[in-house]
């Protein structure tokens, strides 16, 4: 089967960068020439096309039932200069399998929607524009007044454009008016993982949780040469040590990760003691408790040293919380890779995704197949075709198990 393939590589010829890769941010003429693209296949496809406020594309194939439905889908906006696969896959996989599943004229108890989702990456206008729309975490009036960041335009006006291109192929709605089930998301990996381990498919079992520490520990300036050791206050002692006790801290939990990556030096000069640094440590796991304890631990180890050192600690955290997935659907999913005789992996999403904004209303879950070498958000993101069909099947046959009323 070599549709998908071919969706793939129609969508990466659109907005395509000289640089070698695609340009597609949400809503920019890039990104309205691939969003018509789709539209028509949508239609080519036997879908009912609506569009939200939020610029979300829905293509609606009926069920039995009215409602619920099952959703699936994903973005095609892209980064500057990204890759061809990132959200694309999990668009033209649901596409592919509701073709599929007409030319098998399949008839479920319930509807399925494949849903365009807007600005997933956040390049445009804000980060998940149309899922936060969709699942009402925003209104109407709040994404409107928004103003482009690659051009000065409103969110309503960019919109008015986009529905202007698609006029007389889709159905306006305000939001989509109808109870949602379950979602579910086909997507590459975006991390090394499944292409380093030879493993098929991902089982995501949640999305990772973003903990951002930031400390600011504060000494006393001086001179670095008639200032005694003992009458120091530098604040790059205590730094120093809690860099290495996140390294340490995140070893001792499972599937953690934790970095240092912002270090300022105040005034970072080689002749003067700092007076002040500034550290930022940003924290990823599944488990809300274990980020909390990390945290906790990662703290007190800090205090430590400043005491030691006669320095003073200001902190300041920023918590996004994990998102769990159903565990129906991760059994759903996991089934269906066994069924299709693929290798699989349980693991968490460490990118975010439109759907842990799904997670507000619905049971969610995701798919991942392999991103050579882990590389994403470049023009080198690579997933070979197969990888892409094995997703696709097993997406097909998880939202079958979930499309029949048992
Ligand atoms: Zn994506």
């Amino acid at each position: 089967m070599n549709r998908i393939r071919e969706d793939i590589e129609a969508l990466g010829k659109i907005g395509k960068d000289n640089r070698g890769g695609n340009s597609r941010p949400a809503l920019t003429y890039q990104d309205l020439e691939a969003r018509k693209h789709v539209v028509d296949i949508m239609k080519d496809a036997g879908l009912r096309v609506l569009v939200d406020k939020g610029a979300n594309i829905i293509g609606i194939r009926e069920g039995k039932l009215k409602e619920p439905f099952v959703s699936t889908g994903s973005h095609i906006d892209t980064v500057m200069n990204g890759g061809m696969f990132d959200g694309v896959l999990g668009v033209m996989g649901g596409l592919e399998t509701i073709r599929q599943m007409n030319e098998e004229r399949i008839k479920t108890d319930f509807p399925l929607a494949l849903i365009v989702f807007t600005d997933e990456e956040g390049n445009s206008f804000m980060p998940f524009a149309g899922s936060k729309f969709f699942t009402g975490e925003i209104n109407e009036e709040e994404l409107g007044k928004l103003r482009g960041k690659y051009e000065d335009i409103s969110f309503r006006d960019t919109f008015k454009r986009f529905i202007e291109k698609v006029e007389g192929k889709v159905e306006l709605i305000d939001r989509f008016p109808f109870k949602v089930k379950t979602h579910m998301e086909l997507h590459v990996e975006q991390g090394p993982i499944l292409d380093a381990k030879k493993i098929q498919i991902g089982v995501v079992n949640g999305i990772v949780g973003v903990e951002r520490l930031w400390i600011n520990f504060l000494g006393k300036q001086s001179h670095a040469g008639s200032t005694p050791m003992n009458m120091r206050a530098d604040p790059l002692i205590p730094a120093s040590e809690t860099v290495l006790k996140v390294r340490q801290t995140v070893g001792e939990f499972n599937e953690m990760v934790g970095t240092v990556g912002f270090l300022e030096v105040s005034p970072n000069v080689v002749n003067v003691i700092s007076g002040k640094v500034r550290l930022g440590i940003d924290i990823r796991s599944l488990s809300e408790k274990d980020m909390e304890d990390a945290t906790t631990k990662i703290m007190k180890g800090a205090e430590n040293s400043s005491l030691m050192e006669g320095v003073r600690m200001e902190t300041e955290r920023l918590v996004e919380k994990p998102v769990p997935c159903s565990p129906k659907v991760i059994g759903e999913i996991k089934s269906s890779a066994e069924e299709l005789g693929y290798s699989y992996l349980i693991m968490p999403s460490r990118a975010i995704h439109d759907t842990q904004v799904m997670a507000s209303i619905t049971d969610v879950g995701m798919i991942f197949v392999p991103s050579k070498d882990g590389i994403s958000h470049a023009p080198q993101e690579w997933t070979d075709w197969e990888d892409c069909d094995r997703g696709q099947r097993v997406l097909k046959l998880a939202l079958l198990k979930e499309l029949q009323n048992k």
